[in-house]
């Protein structure tokens, strides 16, 4: 490869530059909170778990430092659920499926990434950090006050009439913007540019916003769905043998985690539910 680039041809390799080999801990063996379940106490955070990327180390890094300290203190571990955020997620594939190959965090690993914008994440994440005890509890209040700002300058927009539609089907239009809206009808109190932007979102990707809240509720029910330690899942019947050599192999505990192995069908889903509501 190297002596088919132009000027290259007498090319002579001296010696390699460098090869990445590192060994790497099983990241099943991980709870939630990353911490080792044979060696309690022990946690870890990043390459060492079968991730590649600083994102990745350094998001494993916050939680594993959190729950160290916790350990530390002889306070509970704390989790962050795949539907808080992208922490959430990478953590929930790593302990609950494993890695074959360096993990890497894309968009589309998750389900609710709509719902998991970086311009909400004050309002998915400040609950948590201030109840673990990592933010003072005014920014809680400061966050709720924004959202209710947003929801009330929403309900407003709903009540207007603009152009013989509302407020809001207005701002539906690719054309139409908040601010323009604004400006012809100021709301009681003027909003922080933050608070505008969240209006504008909410308004314009409604539609997109709603299908996802209806997928997250769809996951809370497969998540409801527990499966008993020992299933014998190639007795299940109408499961694929794919489905049951998988579902043996990564063992879910919720049909919320059969449903993210890859080759579980939802065919294969409807029969572990139907076989779950029998009592198996
Ligand atoms: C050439 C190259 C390019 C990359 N480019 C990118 C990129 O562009 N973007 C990206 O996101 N990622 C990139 N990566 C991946 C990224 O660098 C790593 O995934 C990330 O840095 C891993 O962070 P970490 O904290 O888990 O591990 P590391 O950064 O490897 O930290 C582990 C640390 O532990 C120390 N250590 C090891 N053993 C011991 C011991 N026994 N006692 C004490 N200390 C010890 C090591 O010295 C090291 O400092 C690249 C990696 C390489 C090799």
């Amino acid at each position: 490869m190297v002596r088919s680039l132009p000027g290259f041809e007498r090319a002579v390799i001296q010696r390699y530059a460098y090869a990445v080999e590192y060994d790497s801990l099983d990241p099943t063996e991980l709870t939630r909170g990353l911490q080792s379940r044979f060696l309690p106490g022990l946690f870890s955070a990043g390459q060492v778990n079968g991730t590649s990327g600083y994102e990745e180390a350094a998001a494993q890094g916050v939680l594993a430092g959190l729950n160290a300290a916790r350990f530390a203190l002889g306070l509970p571990e704390v989790h962050l659920p795949r539907e808080s955020g992208y922490i959430g997620v990478l953590v929930d594939d790593l302990v609950g499926r494993g890695t074959d190959e360096p993990y890497r965090m894309m968009t589309s690993r998750v389900e609710l990434r709509l719902l998991c914008r970086a311009d909400n994440a004050d309002e998915r994440l400040t609950p948590l950090a201030v109840a673990w005890g990592l933010r003072p509890r005014e920014d809680l209040e400061r966050v709720e006050a924004k959202y209710r700002r947003v929801a009330a300058e929403l309900r407003r927009l709903q009540a207007l009439r603009v152009e013989g539609v509302s407020g809001l089907q207005w701002l539906r239009r690719p054309e139409n913007t908040y601010r323009a809206l604004m400006e012809r009808f100021p709301p009681p109190e003027p909003l922080s540019p933050e608070e505008a932007y969240q209006v504008e979102v909410r308004a314009k990707y409604a539609g997109y916003i709603e299908r996802q809240e209806r997928l997250r509720e769809k996951m809370r029910d497969l998540e409801a769905f527990r499966i008993p330690e020992g299933m014998d899942f190639p007795k299940v019947p109408g499961l694929s043998r794919e489905a049951a050599e998988k579902l043996s192999r990564h063992r879910p505990k919720s049909l919320a985690e059969a449903a993210r192995i890859p080759g579980v069908r939802d065919s294969d889903l409807t029969a572990l539910a139907v076989h779950l509501r029998r009592g198996a």
